[in-house]
């Protein structure tokens, strides 16, 4: 255990945060030592990843801190054209992903790129490019921090929906996932329907995109899109994109023809959280170092020395807009912690 610890390089969003208690898993035994002692007890925790979908409040984090960093991956069972990989947690994800195409293993290549571990993409049921992890998702392994014991989630246990599953929302900070295990094709047809990959073979004049061909397009349209962490502090998307009751598109539609729109059930449609964001006026704005991405309206970026509460303050005051313009509320993709 470690104490007072800078967090800036451990959060994409580069808010320099010190944690009062900090330790790095390397093991999942190591889940059971740590259990047992004092500052385990008696401290809040928060248990981190990559820190790409975190925004930090304060500039001290009285608690716990603890990383997960069990590495590694493997193949566990093939069954004809199924494979089954498990990976620890505080394995990288982009690597992971990177892995598996290289192997030719396919399921996961749309969301190649997306940074983070391997253990929260169940969290939130990362998603991209007409994909998400619970299309591939087998079981996971998490520790129970109230017993101390293992269990194993199956996919309907973990209740995936769009960017939430069971442990954002009534487990959560119960559990510490440890490993997450995936059935993937060895033979298998790309998924390149999603307008952007469609376009990006156009373009190209590939017809028939194979796992790597498919990848380095994912990579592509990412690179152009989205800011790099590592050069601007940022943490995805900041707002989930809403569903809408159909009446209330037919309202915005009378004043917006072009607004665009999903069907996701029943008389209810999604709408991109960024095309609300953008004709509100706030795509590109910036207050000292928050700000919108000008590229990416969904984005907000730390310029350099924004604090926590001036991020949240901006994502408050676009909340409040875009209700107001168009009586829609916005909700966080990020955790705030
Ligand atoms: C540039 C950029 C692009 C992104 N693009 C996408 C995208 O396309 N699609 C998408 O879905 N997301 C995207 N994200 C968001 C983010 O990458 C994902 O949510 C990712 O899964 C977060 O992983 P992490 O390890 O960084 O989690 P962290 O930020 O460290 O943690 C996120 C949450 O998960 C919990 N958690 C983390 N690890 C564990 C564990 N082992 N056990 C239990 N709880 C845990 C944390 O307590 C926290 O509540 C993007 C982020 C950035 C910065």
């Amino acid at each position: 255990m470690e104490r007072f610890i800078d967090l800036k390089s451990y959060n994409t969003f580069g808010l320099p945060v010190v944690a009062n208690y900090f330790v790095r898993i390397n093991h999942s035994d190591d889940i059971k030592v740590l259990m047992n002692k004092a500052f385990f007890k008696e401290n809040r925790r928060l248990i981190l990843g990559g820190g790409s979908n975190v925004l930090f409040l304060d500039d001290f984090f009285e608690g716990l801190v603890i990383q997960v960093d069990n590495k590694g991956w493997e193949i566990i069972d093939e069954k004809d054209n199924n494979i089954y990989v498990r990976a620890q947690a505080g394995t990288d994800w982009s690597y992971f992903v990177d892995e598996l195409v290289k192997e030719g293993l396919y399921g996961l290549e749309n969301l190649s790129l997306i940074p983070g571990k391997v253990g929260a993409a169940p969290m939130q049921n990362i998603g991209a490019y007409g994909v998400e992890q619970k299309d591939c998702f087998f079981a996971l392994e998490a520790v129970d921090l109230q017993s101390g014991k293992i269990k194993i989630f199956d996919r309907q246990s973990c209740n995936f929906g769009y960017r939430s599953s069971v442990f954002k929302h009534e487990a959560r900070g119960r559990y510490l996932i440890i490993a997450v295990t995936f059935a993937l094709k060895k033979k298998a047809v790309v998924d390149a329907s999603y307008g952007n990959l469609e376009e990006y073979f156009k373009q190209r004049g590939i017809q028939n995109p194979d796992i790597k061909d498919l990848s380095e397009a994912v990579k592509s349209i990412r690179q152009s899109k989205l800011p790099d962490p590592k050069q601007l502090g940022n943490a995805g998307s900041f707002f989930k994109n809403p569903v809408v009751h159909q009446l209330l598109l037919n309202d915005l539609t009378k004043e917006y023809s072009s607004i665009p729109n999903y069907p996701v059930g029943p008389n209810t449609y999604k709408i991109p959280a960024a095309w609300l964001i953008d004709q509100a006026g706030w795509k590109g704005f910036r207050q000292g170092d928050a700000g919108v991405h000008d590229k990416q309206a969904l984005v907000l970026v730390n310029y350099g020395n924004a604090s926590g509460r001036e991020l949240f303050a901006l994502a408050m005051k676009i909340q409040l807009d875009v209700k107001a313009k168009f009586g829609i509320n916005l909700d966080p993709e990020v955790n705030i912690i």
